[in-house]
């Protein structure tokens, strides 16, 4: 079987650029008017592009079209792409930032590539990415997941991923403070504010206003710590009216992601 002719793969190259530039506006519509609605400005809100599953030539495209930060999550498939992005050699690379549930042996390969790591939630982790930074002689911007689902067992102080729900993980609110204290205490690692993902099924706009208020208090330790990652595809507007300052989007500007492989 012989691949595209090259007219071929040149319209399909055209039809794909074509569907992120639709995606992408339709996108930043909803930005403009989810602030809009609620009297922000919408250049203090930063449009992260998930790019997970999808290729490095998206990634090229998106770059022209004047995405400035991508969101990956997953080690393996983040670091091969973007080995591949550089070899493409675009003008100006993204910012990386790294949105998924980390293990502690994949540290040291994601502090080599990412920006911002928005999935920190055990102190293993922050120790792990602090070595990592070093060794990799850069510094690495800091988010802590904060677990926004509504039942959780209070007074369970047991550490790490094991006690959060499957899939979403994050620290619960009460470790919130002993977390950040390990952070600031590492010098290749910047603590930015905090990352939520809304419980399934639950209440966005409920979910997102206790991160904001999480995030008040935060401040009031770290008052560099401003950052709210908060927002997906199905909720950004709930995002944008509690304060997120970076929303995560895939597949309302990508299209929906291949089978999880
Ligand atoms: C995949 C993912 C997103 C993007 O989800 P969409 O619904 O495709 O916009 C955002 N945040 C995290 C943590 C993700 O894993």
């Amino acid at each position: 079987m012989s691949g595209p002719t090259l007219p071929d793969a040149q319209a399909q190259d055209e039809a794909r650029t074509l569907e992120l530039t639709r995606g992408l506006s339709a996108v930043r519509d909803r930005i403009a008017a989810a602030c809009d609605a609620v009297g922000r400005d919408p250049a203090l809100v930063t449009l992260i592009v998930v790019t997970k599953f999808f290729p490095a030539p998206d990634l090229v495209r998106l770059l022209r079209l004047g995405v400035t930060d991508i969101g990956e999550n997953r080690d393996q498939e983040a670091a091969a792409k973007l080995d591949q992005l550089r070899a493409l050699a675009p003008q100006t690379l993204p910012r990386v930032h790294f949105i998924g549930q980390l293990q502690t042996n994949k540290a040291t390969s994601v502090a080599r590539y990412a920006d911002v790591v928005h999935s920190v939630d055990r102190q293993r982790l922050v120790r792990a990415l602090e070595r990592g930074a070093q060794a990799a002689q850069r510094t690495l911007e800091v988010l802590i997941q904060v677990n926004l689902d509504e039942q959780q067992d209070v007074g369970d102080s047991g550490n790490g991923a094991a006690r959060t729900g499957p899939g979403r993980g994050g620290v619960a609110p009460w470790e919130l403070p002993e977390v950040a204290g390990v952070v600031e205490q590492c010098p290749s690692l910047r603590l930015r504010g905090l990352m939520g993902v809304a419980p399934l099924g639950g209440q966005a706009d409920r979910a997102f206003e206790r991160l904001a208020a999480l995030s008040r208090q935060l401040q009031g330790e770290h008052p560099g710590a401003d950052v709210i990652s908060a927002g997906m595809s199905g909720d950004l507007e709930a995002a944008v009216a509690a304060g997120a300052t970076h929303l995560r989007v895939g597949s309302a500007i990508l299209g929906s992601r291949p089978p999880h492989g």
